[in-house]
C-alpha cells in the first residue's frame, strides 16, 4: 500500500497540516502541492501594498519555502486539476506536463479564490495584482478608485487607497461591514478615511470596457478592486459539497471519503452549536489544519476541538462565547474602560476558564464590536490546549489578531497563578 500523504495547498491550512504531520509522524512521506510561486504568506497584508507601507514580495512571507523542506515536508510547485477520488490519483501540472501521483490519503487546503472582469486597471485581493496596483499608484496613475465589496477585504482596500489621497467609491450591494451590527458598523465606517465614499445598497451589474455599471450609476474610474466574497476552491475534486462549493466536513476536518480531508477556507466549518456554515479566518485555518493533522494519522484529537463560537449582538454590543465545557477554574479580565487615541470605546470583559490542570476550556468575550469576535475565534483556536501555550503563543500571521492577543494573554496568566 502507497503510503504517500499528499496536501494540497501551501499557506495557512496546508501547512499548518504537514508540519503537525511530520511532529507527530516524522516517517510519514508528505508531498504539498502549490500552484503559486509563494508558500506561507499573509493575505491579510496584501491592502498594505497600495498605500506603499510595505513593498516586495517577500514582506508577506512568514517562512521560507526552505524551513518547510527542512522539516521533511516535499514542495511541489504545481497546480493539481482534479482528484480522481476512486483510483486516488492526484493528477497535476509541472513544469507543462500533466502528471499523476497515487495517494494514501489526501488533504484539501486550497482555500478561497477571487475573481474579476477582464481589464487593465482591474484588480483582486492577490499578491501580483495587488503589488502591480501599488506600483501604478506610486508612479501617479491612479487617482480615483472604485471598490467592489464592502466586507473586510473591501474596507481594508479603501482604507489604504484613502491615505494615500485616492478618491474612493466603496460599492456594497447590501450594507458595509455587514458583518456587525448597523450601529456598531456606522461608528466603524467612519475610520475607512475621509476620501471613501459609501456606496451601499448599490448593486455591481457589469463592465463595458472600463466602464463601470451599478444601479445606481455607470462610471469610469482609474483603477477597479473587486474584493467581492471569494469562492471556495473545490472545482477539481468531486465529493459533497455545500452550496457555496465548499467541502463538506465534520469537526474532525473528515470529508465523506474516509482517505479524504479538509481544511481551512475551502472548507465547511461545525460550530459549537452543531450548525454548518464557513469561516474564512487565518486562525480557523491553522486550527482546522492541525485537526486535520491527527484525523489523517487517525489520532485522537487533544482536547475539545470543535471550531467556531456563538454570539450574540446587543445594540451594538457583542457578546461571544466558545467551547462547551466549562471548566471548574476561571478568571475575569476587565480591559480598560476608555477610548482609544482615536475615539473608539476599547472597553469589555474576557473570561476564561480552564480544568484543575490548567487545559483551556472555554471563553467569553464582551465588548463592542471586533474586538470580542477576535478575541473569541483566537480563544477558540487555543480550547484544550495548555494555558502555557496560549501564554507563550506568538502569532506571526494576522495583524488584526495581535492587537487582541495581549489581553487574552494576561488573563491567561492570571488564570495560571490562580490554579498554581
Ligand atoms: C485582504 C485580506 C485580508 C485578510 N485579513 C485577515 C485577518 O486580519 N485575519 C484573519 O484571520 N484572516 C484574514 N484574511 C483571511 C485569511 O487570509 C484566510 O482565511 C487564510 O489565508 C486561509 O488560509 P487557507 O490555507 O485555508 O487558504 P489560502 O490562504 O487561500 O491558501 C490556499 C493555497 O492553496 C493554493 N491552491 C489553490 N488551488 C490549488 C491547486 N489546484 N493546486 C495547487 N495549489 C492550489 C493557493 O495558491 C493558495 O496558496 C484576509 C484575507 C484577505 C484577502
Amino acid at each position: 500500500m502507497n503510503d504517500l500523504f499528499c496536501v494540497i495547498g501551501g499557506n495557512a491550512a496546508g501547512l499548518s497540516a504537514a508540519m503537525q504531520i511530520k511532529r507527530l509522524s516524522p516517517k510519514t512521506h508528505v508531498i504539498l502541492f502549490e500552484k503559486s510561486g509563494l508558500v506561507s504568506y499573509s493575505k491579510c497584508l496584501l491592502p498594505y501594498y497600495l498605500s506603499g507601507r510595505i513593498e516586495g514580495i517577500d514582506a508577506i512571507s512568514v517562512k521560507p519555502a526552505v524551513f518547510f523542506s527542512d522539516q521533511g515536508i516535499e514542495i511541489l510547485q504545481a497546480e493539481v486539476t482534479r482528484i480522481d477520488v476512486r483510483s486516488r490519483e492526484v493528477l497535476y501540472i509541472e513544469n507543462g506536463r500533466l502528471r499523476t501521483l497515487r495517494y494514501r490519503k489526501l488533504l484539501l487546503a486550497t482555500g478561497t479564490r477571487y475573481s474579476k472582469p477582464e481589464g487593465e486597471n482591474f484588480f483582486m485581493p492577490v499578491p501580483d495584482d495587488y503589488i502591480r496596483a501599488g506600483e501604478l499608484i506610486r508612479a501617479g496613475k491612479i487617482r480615483t478608485a472604485a471598490v467592489i465589496g464592502g466586507g473586510f477585504a473591501g474596507c481594508e482596500t479603501a482604507l489604504e487607497l484613502s491615505r494615500v489621497g485616492i478618491a474612493v467609491d466603496l460599492i456594497e450591494k447590501n450594507r458595509v461591514l455587514s458583518l456587525f451590527s448597523p450601529q456598531f458598523a456606522e461608528e466603524l465606517k467612519g475610520f475607512l478615511g475621509g476620501n471613501t465614499r459609501m456606496m451601499e445598497n448599490t448593486d455591481f451589474l457589469g463592465t463595458d470596457g472600463e466602464l463601470l455599471r451599478t444601479s445606481r450609476f455607470e462610471r469610469k474610474y482609474d483603477a477597479a478592486f473587486f474584493c467581492l466574497t471569494p469562492k471556495p476552491s473545490t472545482e477539481m475534486i468531486d465529493i459533497p459539497k455545500m452550496k457555496n462549493g465548499a467541502v463538506r466536513t465534520d469537526a474532525k476536518c473528515r470529508t465523506e471519503n474516509e482517505d479524504i480531508f479538509a481544511a481551512g477556507d475551502c472548507a465547511s466549518v461545525t460550530f459549537v452549536n452543531n450548525r454548518t456554515g464557513t469561516m474564512p479566518s487565518a486562525v480557523y485555518a491553522n486550527k482546522t489544519g492541525k485537526t486535520a493533522a491527527y484525523s489523517m494519522l487517525s489520532k485522537r484529537t487533544p482536547g475539545f476541538f470543535a471550531s467556531g463560537s456563538t454570539m450574540i449582538d446587543l445594540d451594538g454590543i457583542v457578546a461571544a462565547r466558545t467551547g462547551v465545557e466549562e471548566g471548574s477554574v476561571c478568571i475575569v479580565k476587565k480591559l480598560p474602560d476608555s477610548k482609544d487615541d482615536k475615539g473608539r470605546p476599547s472597553g469589555g470583559l474576557i473570561v476564561l476558564g480552564c480544568s484543575e490542570s490548567g487545559i483551556i476550556k472555554y471563553g467569553e468575550v464582551f465588548s463592542p464590536g471586533t474586538y470580542a469576535l477576535q478575541a473569541v475565534t483566537l480563544l477558540g483556536s487555543f480550547l484544550g490546549r495548555p494555558l502555557n501555550e496560549l501564554i507563550a503563543a506568538d502569532i506571526p500571521y494576522a495583524p488584526f489578531i495581535n492587537r487582541v492577543l495581549d489581553p487574552v494573554q494576561a488573563a491567561a496568566f492570571g488564570l495560571l497563578l490562580k490554579i498554581r
